[in-house]
This record gives structure tokens, sequence and C-alpha cells, in this order.
């Protein structure tokens, strides 16, 4: 904590990280002695730039860029690129320190990095999202590369803003490789990619389900946010027969109990990049609210929150319990604070946390990837095959974890926490004080 200080969002999955991982370390003394926890909490290297440019009355602007090269014990470091007012290091930190263990739960060779800034793109003009991606990417190109960082999207940065970067890269280096993903399918993206997160949140919560009997059929599910993962985690929960009765963004949310007719979600915020209070317009049955925080306040059998941080506080938490919530997926990086956790794991729910849950996505990168490397592009049956046994092997391993090391069978944050660190910690060792 002394040498962190101002980080709480780093502070906070450092500590829930480690607090799971004790029971390892005291069955491990050579981890103890290699100080492997304290070498796992230290980014390998935090990069902070400064990045001008010009907005659309021709004045300057300056915003702060980071990349935090967090671990690459088990491959190049991989993570999104976050365009948020609110980005700053210890969120950098966070995201980072979370990506170790997500990336190492894929079962795929990729080390842990988050990158950004708190460049704002709401509101901005498509001329001016592309001046500051390549005012961006002018400073970023020297740090990433395909065998060394390899960088994507998150809050902030979709396809639009990775085709801006990726075309800088490629202006500045003459390298036409796969340095970014989540790129355009015209120019080395993979089919599935955009589903990838929301799909896997789901595929996860369904093995999970299935194990105990049950499936999302009929069951009324809350999807917060109604970002790249909320809009795929409520397609596929839909699919499988889920009826979705709530999405927000950060403004207010929306309430329909025939179910949310996600293709509308689609159009307002992908093709209009409107706000989710327009899904009342074209469906007078639903109600919208102010205040994105009062979807927690209703009843539903599954929440599935896929919008940011620390969204569900410990009112929230108390709030789903009274409600009869008995599952909570996370689709967002910690949306759970340390609080909330401890609510739910005293009433018994079932709780996958973001690292095993949201996974799918940077899985898939992993896959873009590999098929940039190969020059090959995977169908979208065959990419999402792929995504279902990864997700499939992350129940496993997690579950196995958590039966061996919990105090309970369904301890799924230690599970998860665990079985991601055994394999970077033995990477780490093997390879030596670096
Ligand atoms: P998007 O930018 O596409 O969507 C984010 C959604 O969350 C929007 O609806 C946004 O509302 C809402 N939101 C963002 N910040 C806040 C806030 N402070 N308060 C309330 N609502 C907010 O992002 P993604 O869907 O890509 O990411 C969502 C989460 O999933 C993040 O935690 C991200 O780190 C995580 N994640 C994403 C992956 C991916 O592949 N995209 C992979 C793994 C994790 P509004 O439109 O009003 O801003």
């Amino acid at each position: 904590r002394a040498k962190n200080p101002n980080e709480p969002e780093f502070l906070q999955t450092a500590t829930e990280v480690l607090n799971s991982l004790r029971p390892i370390v005291e069955r491990h003394p050579e981890y103890q002695k290699a100080k492997l926890l304290e070498r796992l909490t230290e980014p390998e290297r935090i990069i902070t730039f400064r990045v001008p440019w010009i907005d659309d009355k021709g004045e300057y602007q300056i915003n702060r860029g980071f990349r935090v090269q967090f671990n690459s014990a088990i491959g190049p470091y991989k993570g999104g690129l976050r365009f948020h007012p609110t980005v700053n290091q210890s969120v950098m930190k966070f995201l980072g320190f979370e990506q170790i263990f997500k990336n190492s739960l894929t079962g795929l060779p990729i080390g842990g990095g988050k990158g950004g800034s708190d460049f704002d793109p709401k509101g901005k003009s498509d001329d001016e999202v592309m001046r500051f991606c390549q005012s961006f990417m002018t400073e970023l190109y020297r740090h990433i590369g395909p065998d060394c960082d390899v960088p994507a999207g998150d809050i902030g940065v979709g396809g639009r803003e990775i085709g801006y970067l990726y075309g800088q890269y490629k202006r500045i280096t003459g390298q036409y490789c796969g340095v970014l993903t989540g790129k355009g399918l015209s120019y080395g993206g993979s089919l599935a990619r955009t589903q990838a997160t929301g799909y896997g949140v789901v595929y996860l919560a369904n093995e999970v389900l299935s194990h105990k009997g049950k499936s999302f059929q009929g069951q009324k599910v809350i999807v917060s946010g109604s970002g790249n993962v909320a809009i795929y985690a409520a397609e596929k929960a839909t699919e499988l027969g889920a009826v979705v009765i709530a999405m927000c963004d950060s403004n207010g949310y929306i309430v329909d109990n025939n179910g949310v007719d996600v293709a509308t979600i689609k159009e307002i915020k992908e093709v209009r990049r409107g706000r989710i209070r327009e899904y009342v317009e074209t469906h007078p049955q639903a109600e919208y609210h102010e205040g994105w925080q009062g979807i927690w306040t209703i009843p539903c059998d599954i929440a599935l929150p896929c919008a940011t941080q620390n969204e569900i506080d410990l009112d929230a938490a108390k709030s789903l319990l009274k409600n009869g919530c008995w599952m909570v997926t996370e689709g967002s990086n910690m949306p759970s604070t340390l609080e909330a956790m401890d609510a739910f794991a005293e009433a018994g729910i079932l709780f996958v946390p973001s690292k095993a849950a949201n996974a799918g996505g940077v899985a898939v990168s992993a896959l873009e990837m590999s098929q940039n490397s190969l020059r090959l592009s995977w169908t979208f049956e065959e990419v999402d095959s792929r995504l279902k046994d990864i997700m499939s092997n992350i129940y496993k391993n997690m579950s196995a974890a958590a039966q061996e090391y919990g105090k309970t069978p369904e301890d799924y944050v230690l599970g998860a926490n665990v079985a991601a660190f055994i394999k970077v910690a033995d990477a780490m060792m093997a390879q030596g004080w670096v």
C-alpha cells in the first residue's frame, strides 16, 4: 500500500488476488523465497506519454497516454486500450494486473498488459477521433509489436478507433502485421471477435448452470451496460432462452419485461452512437429511468454486469440478494466491490469472477493473432467453436482449483486466481530473476 499510494483500484484487485493466493503460497516455500508475489505485483514497465491533437475548432488539446506492460512470463503483453475520462495509472494497473490472470486462464501464450488515455471519444467527430488516434499511435508504436505487445479495444475503443490506430502504425513502420487485434475483417480481423467477450460470458455461465442441473431457459436476466460486451452477452443469453429484462448506459436504464430487443440496442449504440433512452421510442411498452444504478433494484434471477469497474457496490449487492438474484457472472472487469463480493459469498449464490468470465474476448484476440501469423482466416463457426472449448476448459480448471484449494467447490474466485497463478508462477520461476 505504501508503495502504491492513490491507486485504489489497483490495491483493490491486488488485495482480492493476494488473499486467495495465500493457501497456495503457503504450500510452496520456493515461491516465497523467490519473492514471486512481490514481483508479480510490480509491472515490468509503465509507459506514460503526452498526446497532443487539434480539435475541429483548431484548438490544441492535450491528453495523457499509458501502456502498462505488466507481465510477459507466458507470452507477449496482451490487453486492451481504454479511452475514457476516468483513465489514470491506478485504473491502468488494475486492468493490467487482472489481464495477467485472465490471459493465463485462456490456456494461450499471452502475457498481461493494458493501456489507454483519459481522452473521451463521446461527442467527438470522426475527424477528431482520427487525429487523436494518430497522435496516440505516433508515440505508442515504438513500444509495441506482434511478438512483443499486442493491444486491442476496451471501453471507448471499438472498430473505428482500432482502424485509425492500425492505419497510423502501418504508416510509421511500413509493417502489415498483427500488432493490434479487434481489426476490421477487410484488414486482418477475426470473425467472432466482436461477439467473443459477451458470448464467452454466457458460455461460461452456462457451463456453471449445466453442472448444477440448470439453464438460462426462462431466467430473468439483467445485463448492465449497452456496449460491446453487454450487447453480445444479451444476444447469447436471449438465444439460450433467457429473458433479458433490463440494460443501461451511463445515463439511465431501460426495463422491458417482454425481453429487450437486442437488434434495437445494436442499432442505437453501434450504428447511431445514440443513448439507451431512445429504445422506448420504438418500444413503448418499455420504461426508461434516469440514473443507471437503479438497474440493480430490479428483481432478477441472474445478473450479468457488463459496464465498468465497481458498478455493484454493497447496496446494489444487498438489493440484488433481497430480490432473489441467485447468480452473478461478471462481464466487465472487477464490477463488484470487495464488500459486494463478500456479501455474495456470504449468501452462497453462484458467483463467477470477471477474470474467468470475460476471458473469451482476449482468447479470440489470440486466435486473431494466430490467423494473422498463418495468413489465414477461419470461419465464424470455427472461431466460435474454439471459443466454446476455451470457456469450457476455463470452467474445468477453475472448478478443479476451487475443489483442491477452496473452502467450497463453488469458490470460483479462488479457483480462477489459483489456476491462473500456477502457470504464470511456474514460468517466472523457470525464467530466473527477471
Ligand atoms: P464499451 O465502451 O463498448 O461499453 C461500455 C458500456 O458501459 C457503455 O454502455 C457505457 O455507457 C457503460 N459505462 C462505461 N463507463 C461507465 C460508468 N462509469 N458508469 C456507468 N456506465 C458506464 O465497452 P466494452 O463493452 O468493451 O467494455 C465493458 C467492460 O468489459 C469493461 O469493464 C471492459 O474492461 C470489459 N471487457 C471488455 C472486453 C472487450 O472485448 N470489449 C474484454 C474483456 C473485458 P455509455 O455509453 O453511456 O458510456
